[in-house]
């Protein structure tokens, strides 16, 4: 796509850990935790076990993540590109594999809990989560917009196959070198490059 209609949107979606904050998640530490497999989806492994054992283990992320989110900090230029989005009345949402409280906790301890509604929040149970369209989809029904206007921001491959599904244009961030080819629309080094590419745009973004 043109590099130039890269940040010319005002409809946002960032994934948040790793995107928005550096990333914390030791996915490594979870599975060993719960006793989850080395390929399997956490979410979908944790979905399939008997109620009992599946409530145990939800109950166990919610905890570990909740330390988390509490002590999260902002990646680089995370504030300044939401908060400045936000000034310009742009729509902005937040899709995560994560539970929205913890979003909101999270998005508290960076400073941006007032840049995001509540219903802009979507978490594990509000859709399926990524790598399904479901999230992206609902957003494009909810604004009332073709998800080809929408940008989806995120630093994993969940992400761009998520924006990919839905049509809507992926940009990859806080990744070094081509991890994924072919999947992100655009990739670039941070949210405060996305910040420098919007400001570039010469003429008022309608
Ligand atoms: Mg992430």
């Amino acid at each position: 796509m043109a590099a130039r209609a890269l940040a010319r949107s005002r409809h946002w979606v960032f994934d948040m850990d790793g995107t928005l904050t550096e990333p914390v998640h030791d996915f490594a530490l979870i599975r060993r935790a719960l006793d989850i497999p080395a390929e399997a989806d956490i979410l979908q492994h944790l979905a399939a076990l008997p109620p009992p054992r599946a409530a145990e283990g939800h109950a166990w992320l919610m905890e570990h993540e909740h330390a988390l989110a509490v002590a999260a900090t902002p990646a680089p230029g995370a504030v300044d590109l939401v908060r400045t989005l936000h000034a310009e009345g742009c729509r902005l949402g937040i899709l995560t594999r994560n539970a929205r409280a913890l979003a909101q906790v999270t998005l508290a301890a960076i400073g941006l809990a007032d840049c995001f509604a509540p219903e802009d929040i979507l978490g594990r149970d509000e859709v399926t989560p990524k790598p399904s369209p479901a999230g992206l989809q609902h957003f494009a029904q909810r604004w009332a917009v073709a998800p080809a206007v929408m940008r989806m921001v995120g630093d994993h491959y969940y992400d761009l196959a998520t924006a990919q599904a839905a049509g809507v244009p992926g940009i990859l961030v806080n990744q070094p070198g081509d991890p994924w080819p072919g999947m992100a629309d655009w990739q670039v080094r941070d949210c405060a490059e996305l910040l420098r590419q919007r400001r570039a745009l010469a003429v008022p973004v309608a």
